[in-house]
């Protein structure tokens, strides 16, 4: 009998921003001939010359050995990647419509329609986009009718679990792989791939398509209401004059509910959480199953509450209205050890502040050039202390280390008044207000 294991001599990576540009270089580290595909020739660009468009700790040492010892290229080619690759990876984005909460899957049709034509010969091709469940049986009847090799070109989904800021750690080493598929040529060709996790026994399942889509949108939502549950106790406890930082800490002693996204603050956002919840409830809306998700929208709710109550905060300490007067802003980048600002609750809160009349200055570690382009209304300072300079008060709104670890003494010689907002719950009350400073923060007295 023909042996059903595929050695992927080429693999390609279709789509290289955070999640493909991350995943072409760690397939390269763990030994495979790996050629990226953007059709943006900018970051292609970018990326053969070693360097990331975009901020990930440990990438860049990663892309660039593996650039030197001729394991990875880019291109914009679709035939090149076509030609010398037999496993295809999708990686190409899967943003909120416009117009609705769906998801905008106009680049994952795109992938296929351009790959599909191509594939003259048996192909494996594996999703990782994070996709409405059913969008993956779609896509590999669509291949199949696409490509010459009809049928020997098969398709898997494997979605990423990556987080932003540990991109490289959590690709060497997830905590799990799923593989969404009944073909056994992408099992196995799944397999060769992950050997060197399976090895190190990080659990592999295979499961159908439709159960490794939702394995991920699942997750996401889970994480997002996690820390929405946090944010409602915080809001609770405003209200009845308790510790939400008090109370988080003794909900994570019990180990069925655990400390990890528990953070009360200033709520999630980035590019994944927000509309990943929404593109769910979407698609449960169209599965005739909408109840089953509607806690999801107070979800969201909670979430965006957060970012106003984080603005009244700060309006009451300034005593009154935003307009003509100076703010400082910490933080930029949606979350930490990261320069991705998309559906940032930072900029969120600094723009409408903006938008009140106030002089709104930001300063971020890594996310400024990000933040000027989106938001060219806001001021950018290249130092925390020339933001906070002559600021009436000061937003801590992103948990970056930096922030944490700020000298309130110093900055009280640059403000023109001691006042901040933590929407992290970064600093220690207790310390910041024994240096003469107005503390509030979000869920605490
Ligand atoms: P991104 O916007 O950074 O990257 C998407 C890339 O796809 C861009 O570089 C774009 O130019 C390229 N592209 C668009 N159309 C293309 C086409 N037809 N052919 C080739 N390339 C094309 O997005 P991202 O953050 O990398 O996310 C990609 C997917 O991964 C999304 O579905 C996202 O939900 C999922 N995901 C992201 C993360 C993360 O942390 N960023 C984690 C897990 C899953």
């Amino acid at each position: 009998a023909e042996p059903t294991r595929t050695r992927p001599s080429t693999i390609s990576v279709i789509g290289t921003g955070y999640l493909g540009a991350t995943h072409a270089a760690c397939m390269a580290e763990l030994g495979f001939d790996v050629l990226g595909l953007d059709v943006d020739q900018a970051k292609i660009d970018a990326l053969s010359s070693g360097h990331l468009p975009f901020y990930e700790p440990g990438l860049e040492e990663v892309l660039t050995r593996n650039l030197a010892n001729g394991r990875l290229r880019f291109t914009t080619s679709y035939d090149e990647v076509a030609e010398v690759a037999d496993v295809h990876f999708i990686c190409v984005g899967t943003p909120q419509r416009g117009d609705s909460n769906a998801a905008d899957l106009t680049y994952v049709d795109a992938a296929i329609e351009t790959l599909g034509p191509r594939l003259t010969r048996p192909a494996v091709v594996i999703g990782k986009s994070t996709v409405p469940v059913g969008t993956a049986a779609c896509a590999a009847a669509r291949l199949q009718t696409l490509a010459p090799a009809g049928d020997a070109v098969e398709l898997g989904w494997s979605p990423e679990f990556l987080r932003e800021g540990f991109g490289v750690e959590d690709t060497l080493r997830p905590n799990r792989i799923v593989i969404g598929t009944d073909s056994p040529r992408v099992e196995a060709a799944m397999r060769e791939i992950s050997a060197t996790q399976i090895e190190q026994k990080i659990p592999f399942l295979v499961t159908d398509l439709q159960t490794a889509e939702l394995v991920k949108v699942a997750a996401n939502a889970f994480l997002a209401t996690k820390i929405s549950f946090i944010n409602a106790m915080a809001e609770v406890s405003e209200a009845a004059g308790a510790d939400v930082m008090q109370l988080a800490t003794a909900l994570s002693y019990d180990d069925r509910i655990g400390g990890k996204f528990l953070g009360p603050g200033l709520g999630f956002g980035g590019g994944c959480l927000p509309k990943d919840i929404r593109a769910f409830m979407a698609r449960a809306d169209e599965l005739g199953v909408e109840p089953a998700l509607s806690f999801l929208r107070e979800v969201d709710a909670i979430n965006q509450r957060r970012r106003a109550r984080t603005i009244d905060i700060a309006r009451t300490l300034i005593g009154g209205g935003f307009a003509g007067r100076t703010v400082g802003v910490l933080g930029a980048s949606f979350k930490p050890n990261s320069d991705d600002i998309r559906d940032s609750p930072a900029l969120d809160v600094a723009s409408t502040i903006a938008s009140l009349g106030a002089t709104v200055t930001v300063y971020d570690p890594e996310a400024l050039e990000n933040a000027r382009q989106a938001h060219p209304e806001l001021n950018y300072a290249h130092s925390m202390l020339e933001a906070v300079r002559d600021a009436e008060v000061v937003l801590l709104l992103t948990d970056w280390a930096e922030f944490r670890d700020a000298d309130p003494d110093e900055l009280a010689k640059v403000v023109a008044e001691s006042r901040i907002v933590d929407g992290r719950n970064a600093l220690d009350p207790t310390h910041w207000r024994s240096r003469g400073w107005t503390y509030r923060a979000l869920g605490r007295p």
